[in-house]
């Protein structure tokens, strides 16, 4: 990993566009309820600085606060899921949680992390070990900061 991994990527459609600068390779997978049904199965999202996004297509980018402390956007037209974002101030409001589906390349990136494990459903599991996993309790412990009491 280069201290400059820069990856483009977009939604189904092409509408939206954009140029990142990974911050490294690590990326998470988060079961709550709201990126399951927010996604059709969990949220595989890498924490990038929000100035780091390059966006082109901006006019077809919606968003919703979806709680107290959270939104997310995704492309009007096709309906791709294209970031999650915390609102609150605090230690995460420089960052914009992408999608790494959304990439071009996904090639050579990590799952380092795994969160409210305890809401994943019993079908499925990821493959590999080694990650850092979180319950829900745990989450909801880790992000009080924000004021959060759940899911965002
Ligand atoms: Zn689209
Ligand atoms: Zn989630």
């Amino acid at each position: 990993m280069s201290a400059t991994d820069i990856r483009s990527g977009g939604c189904l459609c092409g509408a939206v566009r954009f140029t990142a600068t990974l911050p490294g390779a690590n990326f998470g997978a988060c079961h709550c309820p709201m990126c399951r049904r927010w996604t059709g199965s969990a949220l595989l999202g890498m924490s990038v600085p929000t100035d780091q996004i390059d966006w082109t297509g901006d006019a077809h980018i919606a968003t919703r606060q979806t709680s107290g402390w959270a939104m997310r956007a995704w492309c009007r037209e096709c309906g791709s899921g294209l970031y999650f974002r915390v609102t609150a101030p605090g230690p995460y409001a420089h960052l914009t949680e992408l999608p790494i589906g959304l990439l071009d390349d996904a090639s050579g990136l990590q799952m380092t992390n795994e969160i409210y494990i305890d809401q994943k459903p019993d079908s499925f599991a990821y493959a590999g070990a080694g990650r850092n996993v979180m319950t829900r309790a745990d989450c909801i412990a880790k992000f009080a900061v924000l004021g959060s009491e759940g899911e965002g």
